[in-house]
C-alpha cells in the first residue's frame, strides 16, 4: 500500500524500535510507496509513519532491498555533500558521509530475520547512511 510520507518533525525525530519479523507488511508498504516516489532512492519505516528501524533503498538498477536494524560497523574515505530528504524536499543541507561502509543488519527470510553483514560505496552507501540516520531519529 502506498502511504503518506510524513514531513512531522516530532515523528522524524524520535530514534526508532527494533524492527521485528513481525513487520514484513511495513516492507511491502516501504516499497510500494518508494516504488510511486520518481525522485526516490530510500525510504525509512519512520517516513510512513512506523517509527521501527526498517529501510528500504534501491539498488544500481532499481530494485528495492529491505534492511531490518541496519549498524554501520566500519566507515571509510569522508567527504562533505549536499543532501536533500523527501521528508524535507528543496531544502539542501551540507552533511558528512563515507565513501565505503559495512553494514550489519537483518534480512527477513521465510519468516524469520536472519543476520547480514555487506559493503556498500558510493551513491547506494550516500543513501543507507541517510537511512540509518533517519532510524536514529536524526534529520539532514
Ligand atoms: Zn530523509
Amino acid at each position: 500500500m502506498i502511504r503518506e510520507i510524513v514531513t512531522d518533525d516530532e515523528i522524524l525525530s524520535k530514534p526508532c524500535d527494533e524492527g521485528t519479523a513481525e513487520d514484513a507488511a511495513i516492507v511491502e508498504d516501504l516499497i510500494d510507496t518508494l516504488k510511486s516516489l520518481e525522485t526516490a532512492a530510500g525510504l525509512a519505516a519512520n517516513q510512513i509513519g512506523e517509527t521501527k528501524r526498517i529501510v528500504v533503498y534501491l539498488d544500481m538498477k532499481d530494485n528495492p532491498h529491505a534492511m531490518f536494524n541496519p549498524v554501520i560497523k566500519m566507515a571509510l574515505n569522508p567527504s562533505t555533500v549536499a543532501e536533500e530528504c523527501l521528508s524535507h524536499e528543496g531544502q539542501y543541507v551540507t552533511v558528512k558521509r563515507f565513501a565505503k561502509i559495512n553494514v550489519a543488519y537483518q534480512e527477513l527470510i521465510n519468516g524469520q530475520l536472519v543476520d547480514r553483514k555487506r559493503k556498500f560505496e558510493g551513491w547506494t552507501a550516500q543513501v543507507i547512511q541517510h537511512l540509518v540516520d533517519h532510524c536514529n531519529g536524526k534529520l539532514v
